[in-house]
């Protein structure tokens, strides 16, 4: 069992876009600029946040955060956006989810320039990326891919179980994994016998939210696992949606949680914005 080192990885992405940066700044006077807005007082979402920002800093992009109030008005929010639109040092706009309640998530994110969209949530770059055109991929799922890369992980003809189908994780996932020419199967809450499709596959990726919901019985000996949920649990730790004590051993790769999927995640954004950068030039 090889343990996929996703911290290494995401350092080796964070180096590679200083660099990038640098020549940016040097040849062209551009600085990459990332906008983020974050609505409300989620702790987990302030936490992501400080992390995005730290990031930002450390590879030498431009970045503000727009922090707003749990009560802000849908039209507030549309009209900040609308400004980072039209900001020529902006080159990616992120809206921290989950929004409060009483803004409609969908308006939100289709107002964001899909120009500036790194991360990938508008359906026009959802659409390009099913259709298999050139886009900005959702980071959780795209920095997946780079790992599959790294560790020379093929992935054509192979029977790939996806498990969790929403529109940030599953679904831009299971699409990526299509385009790689895999056999794809996407199963989620009703998905009527979860072990019969998740035994099968020769890689797993999970992403759903339920702490240890793969068990060593669900998993196909020397399958890959990709384990991309972050859960805290009662003592405080974080752990995955795979029970990675049990079914790492019939592993022949596996993602650990924390370490794993969850740094890949914000190298990936550092990679779409300056992708989103060098297209200004
Ligand atoms: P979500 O709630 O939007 O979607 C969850 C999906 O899992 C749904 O499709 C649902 O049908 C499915 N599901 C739920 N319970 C299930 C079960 N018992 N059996 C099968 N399918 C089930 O969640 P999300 O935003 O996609 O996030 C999923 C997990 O991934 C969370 O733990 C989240 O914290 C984590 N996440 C991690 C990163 C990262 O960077 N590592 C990024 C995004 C999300």
């Amino acid at each position: 069992m090889q343990l996929i080192d996703g911290k290494a990885l995401a350092r080796k992405v964070e180096n590679y876009v200083e660099t990038e940066v640098e020549k940016l700044k040097q040849e062209k006077n551009i600085v990459p600029g990332l906008a983020v807005i974050l609505v409300g007082d989620d702790p987990a979402s302030h936490a992501y946040v400080k992390m995005k920002a730290k990031a930002c800093e450390k590879v030498g992009f431009y970045s503000i955060t727009h922090s707003m109030p749990e009560t802000i008005s849908q039209d507030e929010i549309i009209a900040t956006i609308e400004m980072m639109n039209t900001n020529p040092r902006i080159d990616g706009i992120l809206v921290q989810l989950p929004l409060p309640k009483h803004i409609d998530t969908t308006k939100i994110l289709e107002v964001i320039d899909p120009k500036k969209d790194v991360d990938g949530f508008h359906a026009y770059n959802m659409g390009r990326l099913v259709t298999g055109l050139d886009s900005f991929v959702a980071c959780t799922p795209l920095g997946i891919m780079k790992m599959f890369e790294e560790y020379q992980i093929d992935l054509q003809g192979k029977d790939v179980c996806v498990v969790g189908a929403s529109n940030i994780v599953g679904k831009p996932m299971a699409s990526l994994l299509l385009n790689a020419n895999a056999t794809v199967t996407i199963t989620h809450i009703f998905t009527k016998d979860l072990k019969a499709h998740t035994s099968k596959a020769d890689i797993l990726v999970v992403g759903v939210g339920v702490p240890g919901l793969i068990k060593e019985d669900m998993v196909k000996e020397g399958a890959v696992v990709i384990d991309i949920g972050i859960n805290r649990i009662a003592d405080g730790s974080l752990v995955g949606d795979v029970d990675f004590k049990h079914v790492a051993p019939k592993c022949s790769f596996i993602t650990p949680v924390p370490g794993g999927v969850g740094p890949m995640t914000i190298a990936m954004l550092l990679s779409n914005t300056l992708k989103s950068a060098k297209q200004r030039s």
